[in-house]
């Protein structure tokens, strides 16, 4: 393990924008910590740290120098790597005269700086989608093939985090360039750096280094150690499986549906979420028709219209699709969760619907109904 001071921040950077990468990392939009181009360690939300619930986000200042005191925020590396809307192809002409042209595939060469443990492991999941079957997505690959990742170990977790209990955080530990954990102490600030990558040790080899010293690792992994204990919520992982496939009837998807929007916000700021539809639009003299691969979600009545209808018309279907998929179905189709317990789902749904408390009751129904069947219904507990 080796040190970055503080100061020498700016070289990482400068050293990033001179391999001819474009540095995206965390920047204040609209009162939110997003993903935007960084030109200068100042650019970052030093002191700033967030405060997250269900339903709701915000900021705060503090006194700290920390560049990096705060969990994800609504934007996550899937905009960039899926972006939301793709062009398919361009039709010119008439009926039985008509030329396609296939768009270029647009693959700036990125480096993200402040990645945290769950966004590589959504990313994996992505990969494994997008780039993993007989038929890559084009799109994705070569956007995921120009990317250079600087990864963040979290210093702090949030209200909605339930990584530690996922086990996707909140270290990283694969799919990194770079990892960093930032201490801030005795009136020092430093970076314990490390490489993942061929790429990465060659952009060591860069820096202004030095070697670490046992008393900063020591100080690197409590802080590390920190965040994984302080985390707000957990997700009980064992037999999950089961826990819904054996509540499929269970009276929470109808009591859910009476508290969803079906606003679909939970799918948008999911980084794993990948659901996409397919528009055309044409020009009015009809020369010119474009077809867009557009993110959709199981929570748009749409998403299951098939010969003449939605398969899913009720709210509570949605629900127990979406939730279902993610963390049992998703595990069957894909080998893991669909789930990396980042929490966004949980801030940026309107109305706070919490994956791990709905979660948590489906597993109590199933324990009373299992208590139930081996002990009589005179054991009924409530859930
Ligand atoms: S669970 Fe929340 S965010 Fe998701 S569709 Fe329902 S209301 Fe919207
Ligand atoms: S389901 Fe919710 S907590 Fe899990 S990865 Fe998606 S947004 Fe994050």
């Amino acid at each position: 393990m080796q040190v970055l001071m503080r100061e020498d921040f700016d070289t990482l950077i400068e050293k990033l924008q001179g391999a001819d990468y474009e540095v995206i990392g965390p920047r204040i939009r609209e009162g939110a910590i997003v993903l935007d181009t960084v030109d200068s360690a100042g650019d970052l939300p030093a002191g700033w740290t967030d405060e997250q619930e269900g339903g709701r986000y915000t900021l705060h200042k503090t006194d700290s120098p920390s560049l990096f005191h705060y969990t994800v925020g609504p934007a996550s590396l899937k905009s960039f790597l899926y972006p939301s809307k793709s062009l398919l192809c361009r039709v010119y002409g008439g009926h039985n005269d008509f030329d396609v042209e296939e768009p270029e595939i647009e693959a700036p060469r990125r480096a993200f700086v402040g990645v945290r443990a769950c966004e590589l492991h959504a990313m994996a999941i992505q990969d494994h989608v997008f780039a993993g079957g007989r038929h890559p997505d084009p799109v994705y690959t070569a956007r995921r093939n120009n990317i250079f990742l600087v990864a963040v170990n979290c210093s702090k977790a949030g209200n909605t985090c339930f990584c530690a209990s996922m086990g996707t955080g909140p270290e990283a530990t694969a799919h990194y360039d770079l990892a960093l954990t930032e201490v801030v102490e005795d009136g020092t600030h430093y970076f314990l750096i490390d490489a993942g990558t061929k790429a990465g040790r060659s952009m060591l080899d860069e820096l202004p280094l030095r070697p670490a010293r046992a008393a900063e690792e020591e100080a690197g992994a409590a802080v590390v150690r920190n965040a994984a204990e302080s985390m707000g919520r957990s997700m009980d992982t064992e037999g999950i499986e089961d826990v819904f496939f054996e509540n499929l009837e269970s009276p929470l998807w109808q009591e859910v549906a009476e508290r969803c929007l079906t606003c679909a916000n939970c799918t948008m700021a999911c980084p794993t979420c990948f659901c996409s539809t397919v528009e055309d639009i044409s020009t009015i003299d009809n020369d010119m028709a474009e077809r867009w691969r557009v993110w959709d979600s199981c929570f748009t009545t749409n998403f299951s219209y098939v010969f003449g209808g939605a398969i899913r018309k009720a709210s509570s279907s949605r629900y127990r699709h979406w939730i279902t998929h993610k963390l049992a179905a998703w595990q069957e189709q894909f080998g893991t969760p669909g789930c990396v317990g980042c929490g966004r789902c949980i801030t940026w749904c309107p109305v706070g619907i919490d994956i791990t408390e709905e979660a948590a009751v489906l597993r109590r129904q199933r324990e009373a109904r299992q208590g139930e069947a081996r002990y009589g219904a005179g054991t009924r507990t409530a859930y």
